[in-house]
């Protein structure tokens, strides 16, 4: 589709060393105007803050990283692996234009042994020390769909049907108190050996841990220790007075990185017990993860060290889903969700992605410009001989 179009740039490397691949997305969800302040699509300077609509999600990170490889080719840049830039269209909505594309149609265009894309960057003060948030992980989207069957019959006379309606309730309230066994996976030891110097508590302590440091850390923490469901829609009869003999639950549900839909299936029909229902996963997409050490990993350290004398990088699973899973799956690519803020409040900032008066400030477009050249530095930099 011509108006759905990705770019996709290369600086050739002069040998085969590792390449890195800086990964973004153009399209951004809808904005109202009258919620807004400014106009949502001015890119309006004001007080030190780029306003408008995809400014965090994620059109500051798109223009830091044309910046970033765009100074790096003005000044020479001597490197051994190639260093790519694509701006990719449909992520948000995800019909098929963007990045899973391009892996299908053009994976030599995009193939790279390393990425950095959106998905975190925050800087968090933790008992008392900064740290800064990368997204290593994803868990994946996973909705199922429950048929409850009953028997349909006049609405005046209830007594001689069996309302599927009324069955879906009492599995619908089964889901919404289900709280899955709590389970320690790798992202998880890593922040507590950063934040609390090595000590890993056990499965069942850690949300009430995380609370006591704060319920920021708490709210990060909460979805990476099991598989979430909620309940979003139900169908049932289409007429008032027909009793339905069907009834559909959808439900949202997201597994662990690493997690199956059978392992899922296994908790959430114990938490349904028996009853006259089907279960049928609707999707499986993402769910990936990338190990937490290696050249990528110590380039996001170095520059946070570097960056801020005593902060550290800690990792975090993304409860939602983001391009990264698309170069995992097809590449094998070790790929970071990572994009340093500091001038902005983590908290603010988790309220204005998608939200009204979505705003970076420049202080932050410039430090993300400075981690994408260092980590070209370190990737693809001539290490060689
Ligand atoms: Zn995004």
């Amino acid at each position: 589709m011509p108006e759905r179009a990705n770019l996709v740039a290369r600086l050739r490397g002069r040998g085969d060393g590792p390449s890195l691949l800086l990964l973004s997305h153009t399209d951004t969800v809808l904005a109202d105007p009258a919620e807004w302040r400014v106009d949502p699509w001015s890119g309006e300077l004001r007080d030190g803050e780029v306003w408008g609509r995809g400014a965090l999600d994620m059109k500051g990170q798109v223009a830091a990283s044309a910046v970033a490889i765009a100074s790096l080719a003005r000044e020479g840049f001597q490197h051994d692996g190639d260093l790519i830039f694509a701006a990719c269209a449909d992520e948000e909505v995800g019909e098929g234009f963007g990045l899973s594309w391009l892996c299908r149609e053009h994976p030599e265009a995009v193939r790279a042994d390393f990425a950095v894309n959106e998905g975190a960057g925050e800087r968090l003060e933790l008992a008392g020390s900064p740290f800064y948030l990368c997204a290593t992980a994803e868990k994946m989207t996973s909705p199922f769909r429950l048929r409850v069957h009953g028997r349909s019959g006049h609405a005046s006379m209830p007594g001689i049907a069996d309302n599927a309606l009324v069955k879906a309730a009492a599995l619908v309230e089964r889901l919404g108190a289900l709280r899955p066994e709590p389970q320690v996976g790798p992202e998880i030891e890593a922040l507590f050996a950063a934040v609390e110097g090595g000590e890993v508590p056990d499965a069942r302590d850690v949300l009430p841990r995380a609370r006591e440091v704060s319920p920021l850390a708490a709210a990060f923490v909460e979805p990476l220790l099991s598989l979430t469901v909620s309940p979003t829609m139900i169908q049932a009869s289409r007429k008032r007075n027909v009793i339905p003999a069907v009834c559909d639950v959808t439900v949202d549900c997201r597994l662990l990185p690493g997690q199956t839909q059978g392992e899922a299936e296994a908790i959430v029909r114990g938490a349904l017990g028996a009853g006259d229902y089907e279960l049928e996963w609707l999707e499986a997409q993402g769910g990936t993860r990338s190990p937490l050490e290696g050249p990528l990993w110590d380039a996001v350290s170095s520059f946070v060290e570097r960056t801020e004398p005593g902060a550290r990088a800690v990792p975090i699973v993304v409860a939602g889903f983001t391009d990264s899973h698309w170069v995992r799956d097809a590449f094998g690519t070790v790929a970071y969700g990572f994009f340093p803020t500091r001038a902005l409040d983590a908290e603010v900032a988790a309220r204005l992605i998608h939200s009204a008066d979505e705003r970076v400030p420049v202080d932050d477009l410039e430090l993300g410009v400075e981690f994408l050249r260092h980590t070209a530095r370190e990737i693809c930099g001539g290490r060689s001989a």
